[in-house]
Parts: C-alpha cells; structure tokens; sequence
C-alpha cells in the first residue's frame, strides 16, 4: 500500500497533524499501535489526570468551606470505582470522538505498530483487520510522531505492583494507605495532590533543592507552602532513594539526604522523574534520521529530519515535552510538506502545572534571565491585594510580568494561584503580539476577576497601581 502522507503515532501531535494534512487535501494513513486514538495526553496523561485533579479540586474547597465559611458536610464516602468509571468515560468519550473525526476526513487508521524499512518504507506489525496486505506501507512524506514514555532508572525498575509509573498511577487501581512519589516534578505534584486528596499520606522525594526545578522560586513558594499541609511537611528535598525493595505488604525504600536518612515503608510508591523519548526499536537506524544522546530525533525549525522525507514533532521531537508543542509542531510540519513557508517560531510557549495553586508561565522566566544574562525588570502583583482572590479566600497568589527595560516590552510571565493555566492565555498573546506593558494596562479587564491581577501587575511597574497594593517602585 502507497500513502502520501503517513503519520507514525496517533496521539496530540500526531492526530493533529493528520487531520489538518487531510484538511489541505493529502491522502493521510495514520498509523497507531493502540486501539484507541488520542495517545498519551488522552488515554494516560493530560485528560485523566485533570478529571481526578477536578474531584481533588472539589473536595478540598468542600474541606475549605468547612474550616473557614463554617459550612459543614459529613465526611465524603470515595467510590473508587465510580471515579475510575467517570474518567474512563471522558477518555472514551473524547477518543471515540477523534475516530469520528478521522472518518469524517477519509484519513486511513491503521492498528499497527510501524517500524521503518528503510526511508520510504514502514513494515506494519499486528493482527489488526486495518493492516493492508502484505503488512507494507510506501510513503512519500511521514511524520514521526511517537511522543514519549516513563523514564524508569534501573534502580527502580521492579516487577512489584506497589512500584508504578504516571500510567499505573492513572489506573487508580486503589487509594493506598501511603503513598511516595519519587520526583517533585509536574506529574509527581499533580498525582500526589490527586491522591492526598482522595485520603492517601503522601510524602515526595526530590533529588534537587527544590519542588519543580526550573520554575521560578517565587511562583514555587506558594504551592511548596500548601503541599506542605497536604502532605503533612512529607516532602523531602535534597534526597536520594537507594533502593525500593517489595517486602509483600510494603515497598521497603532507603532514603540518603539531610532532611530524610534510612528506612521507611509506604503502600505503593510512584516513580515520577521525568521522560524518555519513544524512539527506540522503531528501524530509525534503516534511515538518515538522527539522534541525540537521549534519543530525541534531531530536526530543524521546519521540523525536517536529516531524512528529506521524514518530519518529527512532539515529545520524540525534543523538549519541552507539552501536548500543546505538538500540536503546533505538526501544523508546521503539515505546511512545510505542502510547500508553505512555515517554522516553529513561537516567543512563548505556555507551561502549566495542574496544582493547586496551579503555576504557569511563559516566555522568559525570571532563572533563565539569570542563567543567560538577560537584562529584565519584573513587575509583581501579589493576590492579597487582589479583591477576587480575597473574596476566594486565595491570597497567596502572585502575578510578575518580565519586562524588557528599554523598551517596556513583555519578555515574560509567571502566575501561581487557582486558574493560573487558564490566566497565562492571555500573556502568551501579549508576548507573541510583541506588547509594551501600555498595551496591557489600558486593556480594559472584567472586574473582579483574578485576570486583573495581569493589568494590576503591569500597573507597578508604572507606579500607579491603584489598588490596596501600593508598589515601592519607580
Ligand atoms: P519532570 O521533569 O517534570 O520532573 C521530574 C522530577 O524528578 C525533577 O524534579 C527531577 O529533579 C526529579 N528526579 C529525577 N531523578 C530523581 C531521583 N532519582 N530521585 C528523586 N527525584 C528525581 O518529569 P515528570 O514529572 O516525570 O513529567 C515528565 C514530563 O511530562 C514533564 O517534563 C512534562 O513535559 C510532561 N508533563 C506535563 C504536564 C503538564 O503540562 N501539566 C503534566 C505531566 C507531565
């Protein structure tokens, strides 16, 4: 079988770009190992742990309204398999929707997993019905779009059920009694605060100084502040684990740091220390396609490979690892194969953790700007001064523009505090749009909302904040 574009990998970047590729008129064969469509963002990712992070959500403001509004409810009965329904229903939902979609366009889905011959050729291994005869697609272009998989060091790598990965955790197979989450990472805060909240006692592990390494410490303050309660102070910075050994009722883990030294036995233990791409054992070495040492496939703005036929976008594409990139990602992909002048050239590209508080930025954050000697002045807007988040009963938050000083323009933005992923839009339209902090201050925002906390941030660095908040500078 011939296609003219073949898409290897059927989640976020993958079905994007199919489904446009088909738009513009190409003949598009997706192929994709798994059943379902929607990769992993839908079926083990992205949407299944916002499901559970909504149900965390709910039942901490419900505790809230109990500790500070004096509104009492009894104490909730959790029905694992409910919720485990509930999420399953949304994957089933969403991927049952992209199989419409899919046929809607005439794109071809074939259930197989693709290894390359060579760079022309994929051989299709399965049992599906959809495999073509002879198990053999010819393509004249293809985009590699594999996205990624759990890193699992050998140290922890062990058969026991109590040791799982984002995707075991996903399962909610149970609420373990404890909980250790190696890695203070995205996944390891978002699944922790999922399972403290449904009534495990967690504790974190991380190996840096400090939760979310990367992000600014002053967007991290705030929420490190509140996991700490959640966790019960179980987060410990700075520290190893040894080893994991399953003892038939717990996972025996040694620790080695300052605040954590010695033994200590939990229910279940989630590894969450990052990603690894998913490149291997896929033929790529049948073709001019290269790699780096970690194994992200090389390529350009475009999203070409060192292979003329071969594109890759997506977590298999390099850093950072985010559903929205890919997408992106294979919109360019698409373009470029169609002959358009299209590159990634984004200013920003939004990150979001899904904690509560949540904390996004985007653009130039405040470490990189010292790490690479960018010259930048900030704006901060703490929350108490905001009267929405007073009204919430969520000070703590904190809004910072970054600021090119000569000419006033917005480098950068970090948010931390409830719906800072939703707030962040805003900013990365600012950012690509090239906007001075004038733009964003004679921007007219609803009142009261938490957004005016952008506004009221920009209003510091004028000096003319008029709020409760009276900024000390300019
Ligand atoms: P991560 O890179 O976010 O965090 C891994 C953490 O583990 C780091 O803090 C690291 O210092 C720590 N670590 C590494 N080795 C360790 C060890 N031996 N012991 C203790 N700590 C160790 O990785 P992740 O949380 O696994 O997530 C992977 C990727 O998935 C993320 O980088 C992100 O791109 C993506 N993701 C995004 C979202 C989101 O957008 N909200 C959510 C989940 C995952």
């Amino acid at each position: 079988m011939h296609t003219q574009l073949a898409v290897l990998g059927g989640g976020r970047g993958g079905y994007a770009a199919a489904f446009l590729a088909a738009d513009e008129g190409l003949e598009v064969t997706l192929i994709e190992a798994e059943p379902r469509l929607g990769g992993t963002c839908l079926l083990r990712g992205c949407i299944p742990s916002k499901a559970l992070l909504h149900v965390a959500k709910v039942i901490d403001e419900v505790d809230e309204l109990t500790a500070r509004w004096g509104i009492e409810y009894s104490t909730p009965h959790i029905d694992i398999e409910k919720v485990r329904a509930r999420k399953e229903k949304v994957i089933s939902t969403l991927s049952g929707g992209l199989k419409q979609l899919a046929k809607r366009r005439k794109v071809k889905v074939v259930q197989a997993r693709g290894v390359f011959e060579d760079s022309t050729a994929l051989r299709l291994e399965g049992h599906d019905a959809s495999i073509p005869e002879g198990g053999r697609l010819t393509f004249d272009h293809l985009i590699l779009a594999t996205g990624s998989l759990p890193a699992m060091p050998a140290s922890f790598a062990s058969e026991s059920p109590r040791v799982v990965d984002s995707t075991g955790a996903l399962d909610l197979q149970d609420i373990p009694e404890s909980l250790l989450v190696i890695g203070g990472g995205y996944i390891g805060l978002e699944m922790g605060t999922v399972y403290a909240h449904l009534g495990a006692k967690v504790s974190v592990v991380e190996l840096t100084d400090g939760l979310l390494p990367g992000a600014d410490r002053d967007l991290v303050k705030p929420l490190q502040r509140r996991l700490q309660k959640l966790f019960e102070k179980r987060i410990f910075l700075d520290t190893k684990v040894g080893s994991l050994v399953d003892r038939g009722d717990a996972v025996e883990v040694a620790f080695e740091g300052p605040a954590k030294f010695g033994i200590e036995y939990y229910s279940r233990v989630l590894v969450a220390v990052g990603r690894r791409p998913n490149s291997a054992n896929i033929g790529l070495e049948n073709t001019k396609v290269e790699q780096d040492s970690r194994g992200f496939v090389l390529c350009d703005r475009q999203q070409r490979t060192a292979d003329e036929r071969i594109f890759a976008i997506g977590d298999v594409a390099g850093e950072p690892m985010l559903a929205h990139k890919a997408s992106h990602e294979a919109k360019v992909a698409v373009e470029v194969i169609l002959g358009k002048p299209a590159e990634f050239d984004k200013l920003a590209i939004p990150a979001v953790v899904f904690t509560d508080p949540e904390i996004a930025w985007a653009g130039l954050t405040e470490e990189q700007a010292k790490r690479d000697n960018i010259a930048c002045e900030t704006a901060l807007y703490p929350w108490a001064a905001s009267g929405r988040a007073q009204a919430i009963g969520r000070t703590e938050g904190l809004t910072k523009w970054l600021i090119e000083p000569e000419s006033n323009r917005v480098l950068g933005c970090g948010i931390v505090g409830p719906g800072a992923g939703e707030l962040i839009a805003e900013a990365v339209l600012a950012i690509e749009m090239g906007c001075e902090v004038r733009d964003i201050t004679d921007s007219i925002h609803p009142h009261p909302t938490l957004s005016e906390t952008l506004m009221n941030a920009g209003e510091v660095y004028f000096g003319t904040a008029t709020e409760i908040y009276k900024p000390n500078r300019k």
